[in-house]
């Protein structure tokens, strides 16, 4: 499900890549990183801009700006979605770029990480336009994409369509090779199981932390805010698992009901207002940022970076944030977070079973063998159990948030890869 028109982010000091940047920083400094590797790992491998001319509908041309950025290749080819998003900009898709790497390294792929970008707002242009300008950024990437080199896939703004015209473009000049881009749709090399993926990897992760807080999943009462295809998916499995979603929003506002919402209800409604809770009545209407401080036990903020900052961090009440988005805490937020004895689930954990059935539908396109729906979650879950498991005891080790824990897990695991890999 797409949202309608693409949200705002909250004013903050710092861009998205500083929030990377101050938190693998604090986790390098914990773990006494020795300087050659944090050199690395601090910037992107590679960037690029590419400037895209399309024909509107109107006959008119419009040069749209996309970037492509490869933060890192020394565990396996870079993985990363592409955000199509009137705010996108050069700072953030290298933000996004880095927490794929560490996310990617702290489920165990063999990926490095990437990530991609166009300054488009997709609600306002047409299908077709859509198409050709996805196709004008496959062509202008068609030497970056690739099975062993560079493979995207679905993020904020785009889905498993975009994602057929970027094989199919790219299949023009390389040959059938459906192994170059994940999260296409089902009949054209998809994966049962991926779109529910990221929502079922917040739901794990967070049924994790609830077991070691000593909690009852069926007592507990849950926020989440976005309702695009991580938020809703998120909403409908934690209330499947017991919890009270008493709230949700989307770039509509959001929506309250204190004895708990009809999640499919919700989504259904959703579904046939053109992907918009616009309207939606099984809720007081609030906003969005009162969402974020109700008096909840679990918030799930999957909508996009800089939601809670140092401006509202003291106001949260929840226990258990669960990050669904990528940066939705910025670092700002993170010392007040951790102040208050916020449990936090950390974006680069939490939403990583996205990734992880990406990796799955990869393997099962080389292989030519494709799973059942079951056979993918007997694969994913475990995978993201050991990983919270990785992060839990790294915590516990350093006496660090379950933040830094995550970064240190990865930035080691990457830092090995290099200096296995030797210089030359
Ligand atoms: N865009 C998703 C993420 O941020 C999925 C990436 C992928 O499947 O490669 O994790």
């Amino acid at each position: 499900m797409s949202t309608v028109k693409t949200p705002s982010r909250q004013q903050d000091q710092g861009s998205p890549y500083d929030s990377l940047l101050a938190r693998f920083n604090a986790a390098a400094d914990i773990i006494n990183l020795e300087d050659r590797y944090r050199q690395i790992i601090s910037v992107p491998e590679k960037i690029i801009s590419v400037n895209l001319p399309i024909k509107l509908d109107n006959g008119k041309v419009k040069v749209y700006q996309g970037y492509r950025v490869i933060h890192s290749t020394v565990l396996g080819p870079s993985k990363g979605g592409i955000r199509y998003a009137r705010f996108v900009n050069e700072e953030e898709v290298k933000a996004l770029a880095g927490w794929m790497t560490l996310k990617c390294a702290i489920v165990g792929l063999p990926y490095g990480g990437g990530k991609g970008g166009i300054i488009v707002d997709p609600s306002h242009r047409s299908e077709d336009e859509l198409e050709r300008l996805t196709r004008a950024y496959t062509r202008a990437l068609k030497d970056v994409f690739g099975e062993n080199s560079d493979i995207p896939a679905p993020d904020m703004g785009t889905s498993g369509r975009e994602m057929a015209w970027i094989f199919h473009e790219y299949s023009r000049t390389f040959g059938h090779e459906p192994g170059v881009v994940t999260g296409k749709p089902l009949n054209l090399g998809g994966s049962k199981g991926r779109v529910a993926a990221t929502g079922r990897g917040v739901m794990i992760t967070a049924l994790c932390a609830i077991e070691k807080m000593g909690l009852d999943p069926k007592k507990l009462s849950c926020a989440v805010q976005g309702f695009g295809n991580v938020g809703s998916w998120a909403a409908r499995l934690l209330s499947q698992k017991g919890l009270k979603i008493v709230a949700i929003s989307d770039v509509s506002g959001a929506y309250y009901n204190h004895d708990g919402l009809d999640v499919e209800a919700a989504i259904s409604y959703a579904e046939r207002n053109k992907g918009t809770l616009a309207g939606y009545s099984g809720g007081t209407k609030i906003t969005n940022e009162a969402l974020l401080e109700l008096d909840v036990d679990v918030l799930v903020p999957a909508a996009l970076e800089d939601q809670i900052t140092d401006q509202n961090a003291a106001n949260i009440k929840a226990k258990l944030i669960v990050e669904g988005a990528n940066g939705p805490c910025s670092s700002s937020a993170d010392k007040i977070l951790d102040a208050k004895g916020i449990m936090i689930v950390p974006d680069i954990l939490a939403n990583a079973g996205g990734v992880t059935v990406s990796y799955l539908e990869w393997v099962q396109n080389r292989r030519g063998h494709y799973y059942t729906e079951e056979e993918i979650n007997e694969k994913t879950d475990p995978v993201l159990t050991t990983a919270f498991e990785d992060v839990f005891n790294t915590h516990k080790e350093y006496n660090c948030s379950m933040r830094l824990a995550a970064y240190i897990v990865g930035i080691k695991r990457v830092a090995n890869g290099i200096k296995m890999e030797g210089f030359y």
